[in-house]
């Protein structure tokens, strides 16, 4: 039996979004889950976050848990000064005070950039491992956007990553994080490490483990996991491209008995990844194109549309009208779009009451440089306050989203909420009152996490290129900090360094 210090501090930070993530995005309603201290970290047997997985883990193996605090905020710009300091010093704090504990867990994302920090999880690691000492085991799950530098690897016993997009193996990972803090109690020491960084970033449309080549890659990765007893583990980190930081960029982590088989493993899968180079390209169709395509295809299933470029997981705006302007102006008679983020609109249409008509200017507030989109809405369905997730990734979760309202013009539905969240579960829909499979075309702001709840009823996926804050060409981005030559996307041209 061991006894566990476990905290959770999350957030994948977009340098390039105006708006700075502060203490009350971690504390106040989420979309997703609320934060949360002490025993109430422990309070929901199926919460769908890493932590989740590791404390069903560590209660199977008989381990005692001290819970300290579990925060998360959708992304969007760096996190301040504040919430970062505050909530690492109960994190720290909590460590420091849980009395005689064998190891600490944290349940992390890799991809934080705070006020002051390029890499916003070192420097968490650096302050609990300062607590605890070099010896002990310090082991942190991680997205699979993670994007990991020299000193995350220094600070850490171990690192483990998802491996799905969507992200349907989150509680896994936590469970994996618990085999690692147990290989480093049964093994007196940590793992030896290797690491091997690609040469090019990853478009996060192009990395859906739902589709080739990435259902390879994370075959491969299982298969080189498993066929080598000297292994602890294997983690491909696809990255998180929007963040002008030094440490960006994909990354192969293997952790074993002994550095030449962590070697061999990433060389292993590295080597593979670089192989499919080509397939991490661009192409995405601007939206009258990609509209006309999905009215081409059969009746009887939706065509789901994905505004990849706003999607609020990305920390885009989730306020863009780019796609909303070319249904209503190709007078699409059934198509259902979601999550328009714009609290004045919500509340507008809750002020009205259902069945009213409103003209408003809808979205396209938030990004420089971008118009809202003028018109009348009727307000068709109203609601409030949390609802159950009902998805393959946050089953098990409560939503909330504060007003949403569902607004029509003409044949396009609307749904538009107080709350910013990415569209990748059907019940943001019905908590609007729309069924998305009762409709011709579903529009989704998500970049690829909506494929593990509309894939499967969906007649064909067509990713749409409006203008938003989570481009998905990182060439167009203005970057300063990249990593000397790494390619901007797969076969794309070289940064270089202004000098
Ligand atoms: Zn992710």
């Amino acid at each position: 039996m061991a006894r566990i210090a476990i905290a959770g501090f999350a957030h994948e930070t977009n340098t390039f979004a105006p708006a700075p993530t502060a203490y009350v995005d971690f504390t106040e309603k989420n979309a997703y889950a609320n934060g949360m201290r002490g025993a109430q970290v422990l309070a929901n047997p199926e919460f769908a976050m890493p932590i989740g997985g590791f404390a069903a883990a560590a209660r199977a193996a008989g381990d005692e848990m001290v819970p300290i605090c579990w925060y998360a905020a959708e992304p969007a710009g760096p996190v301040t000064a504040d919430a970062f300091e505050r909530i690492t010093a109960e994190i720290v704090h909590g460590v420091a005070t849980s009395g005689a504990i064998d190891a600490v867990y944290l349940d992390l994302h890799g991809a934080m950039v705070a006020d002051g920090y390029d890499d916003g999880e070192a420097e968490i690691l650096r302050r609990v491992r300062a607590v605890i000492g070099p010896h002990m085991p310090l082991v942190a799950s991680l997205d699979l956007h993670a994007n990991v530098g020299p000193d995350m690897i220094r600070h850490a016993s171990a690192l483990v990553a998802y491996r799905t997009y969507p992200h349907v193996d989150m509680r896994e990972t936590g469970a994996r994080a618990h085999g690692l803090i147990k290989w480093c109690l049964a093994n007196g020491r940590r793992p030896a490490v290797a690491v091997r960084r690609l040469p090019f970033i990853m478009p996060p449309h192009r990395q859906s483990t739902m589709t080739e080549p990435c259902i390879g890659i994370y075959a491969e990765l299982a298969n080189i996991e498993a066929g080598d007893p000297r292994l602890a583990s294997l983690s491909f980190n696809m990255g998180f491209h929007l963040a002008d930081i030094p440490m960006n960029g994909p990354s192969v982590i293997a952790y074993a008995t002994d550095e030449a088989a962590a070697r061999a493993a990433v060389d292993r899968l590295g080597t593979l990844v670089e192989s499919h180079e080509a397939a991490f390209n661009v192409g995405l169709l601007p939206p009258r194109e990609a509209i006309q395509l999905a009215l081409q295809q059969p009746p009887g299933k939706p065509v789901v549309l994905a505004d990849v470029q706003d999607n609020a997981g990305g920390g885009a705006t989730a306020d863009t009208v780019g796609i909303l302007e070319a249904l209503v102006a190709m007078k699409v008679d059934d198509a259902v779009l979601a999550i328009l983020h714009d609290p004045e609109s919500a509340r507008a249409a809750h002020r009205a009451g259902t069945g009213a008509t409103i003209t408003i200017d809808l979205g396209g507030k938030l990004v420089p440089g971008h118009k809202p989109f003028r018109g009348s809405f009727v307000v068709e369905a109203l609601s409030d306050g949390p609802f159950k997730l009902t998805g393959p990734m946050l089953r098990g979760n409560t939503g909330n989203l504060g007003k949403v309202a569902q607004l029509r013009i003409g044949g396009v539905r609307v749904v538009v909420s107080e709350g910013r969240t990415q569209c990748l579960d059907q019940a943001y829909f019905r908590h609007a009152g729309i069924e998305p499979k009762d409709h011709r075309l579903v529009v989704v702001k998500s970049t690829n996490h909506y494929r593990a709840d509309f894939a499967p009823m969906a007649e064909r996926i067509v990713e749409v290129a409006a203008p938003g804050l989570s481009s998905m060409d990182p060439a167009s981005l203005p970057f300063t900090k990249l990593p000397d030559g790494i390619r901007m996307h797969g076969k794309g041209p070289a940064f270089r360094h202004p000098r």
